[in-house]
């Protein structure tokens, strides 16, 4: 089986950004991708200098070309473990030998359970202001998720209202909240009122519909990082796995960037990261190839002196 320097798993910013370095590297890349990336949601991408307003799809299509462009690979496929050495195996039964991996998984957005949040998602249920909050600017915004939250969406709107819904608000939350001039809403939110392919408005237990233009919730961020635990990488109890500021693991020869490690990575900060894991990865295999350069070094020194005290028996003879 050819053996790859680097394999990728997770084209999307991070992936993708790393592979990109890596090709250019001259390093034999390759990068399996099970294509669904956590903002396809969205039509747009924001705030990614230089890409704004761009279909997400559109980015990872132009990042994958300029991979290729540089002679890495492209999977499509699943990757369900890997083993020490390191060996990939893909669902389906194939398999990819490397000498590094790094793993660009993302996260998982666990959201709210209420009903028709998860159909609006990334569309007018949203959950980070600074990659759609300028969209709805100055539009009557609803909050359910954390008081913080509401005060940071604020700043887009000056009609916020915080839903708490099961949550309790402190009285300390309600002065800081009601000096920025954001009513507290109370009661149970039942389901999110949409006609017209448009949110219309958040329902309260009691039947009462609070009309907004657009809802932001705090989902709970769950990274896809089993690959790694499972290969012993550090990690706390919520999965998050512990990395150096380059992305290095516990495990020699493992690394992670985006928002398999990182919650807070915007497109533009995991692209940085995986970009910075690559040459990382890079310096790392470096220092590999010289290990190795030096033991066929010292090994052809041994020959050689063995080669001599043979020949100096021989004539002894
Ligand atoms: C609705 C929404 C809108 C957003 N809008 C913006 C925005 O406008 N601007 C912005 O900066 N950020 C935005 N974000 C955040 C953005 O999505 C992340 O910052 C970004 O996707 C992180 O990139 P990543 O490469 O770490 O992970 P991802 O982009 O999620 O890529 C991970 C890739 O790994 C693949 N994968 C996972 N497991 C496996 C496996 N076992 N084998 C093979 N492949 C696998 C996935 O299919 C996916 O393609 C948004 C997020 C959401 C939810």
């Amino acid at each position: 089986m050819d053996e790859y320097d680097v394999l990728v798993v997770g084209g999307g910013a991070a992936g993708l950004s790393a592979a990109l370095v890596l090709a250019r590297a001259r390093r034999r890349v390759v990068v399996v991708d099970a294509g669904a990336p956590r903002n396809a949601p969205a039509a747009h991408l924001h705030g990614f200098l230089s890409r704004d307003g761009m279909a997400p799809r559109d980015l990872l299509a132009a990042g994958r070309a300029e991979v290729t462009r540089y002679g890495g690979h492209l999977v499509d496929g699943t990757v369900v473990a890997i083993e020490p050495g390191f060996r990939v195996r893909l669902a389906g039964g194939a398999s990819l030998a490397a000498r590094r991996v790094l793993v660009t998984t993302g996260l998982r957005d666990e959201l709210p359970d209420i009903p028709g949040v998860a159909e609006r998602f990334g569309r007018d249920v949203l959950h980070c202001p600074y990659c759609h909050g300028y969209e709805v600017r100055d539009q009557p915004l609803g909050v359910v998720s954390s008081p913080h939250h509401a005060l940071l969406v604020r700043q887009w709107s000056a009609d916020v209202l915080y839903f708490p819904h099961t949550a309790t608000v402190t009285q300390d939350d309600r002065e800081r909240l009601g000096a920025r001039g954001i009513r507290v809403i109370e009661g149970k939110v039942t389901r999110i009122v949409v006609e017209g392919d448009r949110l219309r408005g958040v329902e309260l237990d009691g039947g009462a519909v609070v009309p907004r233009a657009a809802l932001f919730v705090g989902p709970r961020f769950v990274p896809n990082s089993s690959l790694l635990t499972s290969l012993g990488c550090a990690a706390d109890e919520d999965g998050w796995v512990a990395v150096d500021p380059a992305g290095r693991t516990s495990v020699a020869g493992v690394w992670a960037a985006g928002n398999a490690a990182d919650p807070r990575a915007a497109l533009i900060t995991a692209a940085g990261a995986g970009s910075t894991a690559a040459m990382a990865i890079n310096a790392d295999l470096v220092e590999d190839d010289i290990a190795a350069g030096l033991a066929a070094f010292s090994a052809a020194a041994e020959r050689q002196v063995a080669d001599a005290v043979l020949g100096d028996s021989h004539h002894g003879m």
